[in-house]
C-alpha cells in the first residue's frame, strides 16, 4: 500500500532513472549513498555500477520486499534517514536519490554537512528552483544562500510529473550538487552564519536592520542595514555574519 505521507511517488520511467545514474559518473570506486530506494528502480542501476550502495529507507514493508531481491553490494537500513548519523555508515563518494518530498530541505542541510564529490538527485521543481534563485527573487532562500555556500548546483533536466506512480500534482527535476573543495567564501562560524541567515530570511521584507536590532541591540556599524536579506549575494551575508559575530 502507497504512504503518501512519506512522499512515495515511484519512478515508473526506466530512462529517468538510467539518465541520472549517468550523470553521477558511478564507477567501481564509488561507494554510493541512496535515500528511500523504494521498491528499487534507480538502487538495482547504481548496484551495478558501484562497488557499494548504501540505501537508507524507512517503510519497512519495502525493505522487507526489496531484501528478497537486491544484489549483495546493497546495504540496506531501514530507518529514517534523518535520525542515521553519517559518520556511523560506511564513507560513501556519491549520493544519487529520488527523494520524498517532505524532508527535502532537513535532508539537504544534512548532505552539506557530510562530504560527497557528486550528488544527483531528483526533487520537486519548484523545490529545485529555489536551490538555484538568485538574488532579488521570490525563489532566493536560506536554501539558497546555504547550497551555493558549499556546493556548485545546477538543474539537468524538468521530470514531467507522469513519469510517477501515483502521480504527483507537480513535476520534478534532477540536480546535480558538488560540493566545493572549500566554501565559497569565508565564514567565522558556520553554525553562527547559518542561524543569522535563517533569522534573517524570516524577516525577508523588513530591513536588515529591524531583524539585527531585534536580536542583538542597535549595532550601527555594520553594513548593508538599510537592505532587505532578499536582496544581499551569499557572500554578502557571510560578510555580516563574520562583523557580527566579532561584535556579540
Ligand atoms: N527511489 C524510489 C523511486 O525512485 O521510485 C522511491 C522514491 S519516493 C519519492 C521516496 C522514498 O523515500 C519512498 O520509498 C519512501 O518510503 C522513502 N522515505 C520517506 N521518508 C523517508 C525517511 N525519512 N527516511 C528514509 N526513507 C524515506
Amino acid at each position: 500500500m502507497v504512504k503518501p505521507r512519506l512522499g512515495q511517488h515511484f519512478l515508473i520511467d526506466s530512462s529517468v532513472a538510467q539518465r541520472e545514474v549517468t550523470y553521477a559518473g558511478i564507477t567501481k570506486n564509488d561507494v554510493v549513498l541512496e535515500i528511500g530506494p523504494g521498491k528499487g528502480i534507480i538502487t538495482f542501476l547504481l548496484a551495478e555500477k558501484a562497488k557499494q550502495v548504501i540505501a537508507i529507507e524507512i517503510d519497512k514493508h519495502l525493505v522487507e520486499q526489496l531484501r528478497t531481491s537486491i544484489p549483495e553490494n546493497v546495504t540496506l537500513i531501514c530507518q529514517d534517514a534523518l535520525s542515521v548519523d553519517f559518520q556511523s555508515i560506511p564513507r560513501f563518494t556519491k549520493i544519487v536519490s529520488n527523494l520524498p518530498f517532505e524532508i527535502s530541505s532537513p535532508l539537504m542541510f544534512k548532505f552539506l554537512q557530510s562530504t560527497f564529490s557528486i550528488a544527483v538527485l531528483i526533487f520537486q521543481k519548484d523545490f529545485a528552483e529555489r536551490l538555484v534563485a538568485v538574488p532579488g527573487t521570490k525563489d532566493y532562500s536560506r536554501l539558497t544562500v546555504g547550497v551555493s555556500y558549499k556546493a556548485r548546483c545546477r538543474i539537468l533536466e524538468t521530470v514531467p510529473r507522469n513519469c510517477f506512480s501515483p502521480q504527483p500534482k507537480v513535476d520534478s527535476s534532477i540536480v546535480e550538487l558538488i560540493l566545493h573543495k572549500k566554501p565559497m567564501f569565508k565564514v567565522e562560524d558556520e553554525q553562527f552564519f547559518f542561524e543569522l541567515t535563517k533569522q534573517l530570511f524570516n524577516h525577508r521584507r523588513k530591513k536588515i536592520r529591524y531583524t539585527i536590532k531585534s536580536i542583538y541591540g542597535n549595532l550601527e556599524q555594520l553594513p548593508y542595514l538599510e537592505k532587505r536579506v532578499e536582496e544581499l549575494t551569499p557572500e554578502q551575508i557571510g560578510e555580516l555574519s563574520n562583523l557580527l559575530y566579532h561584535y556579540v
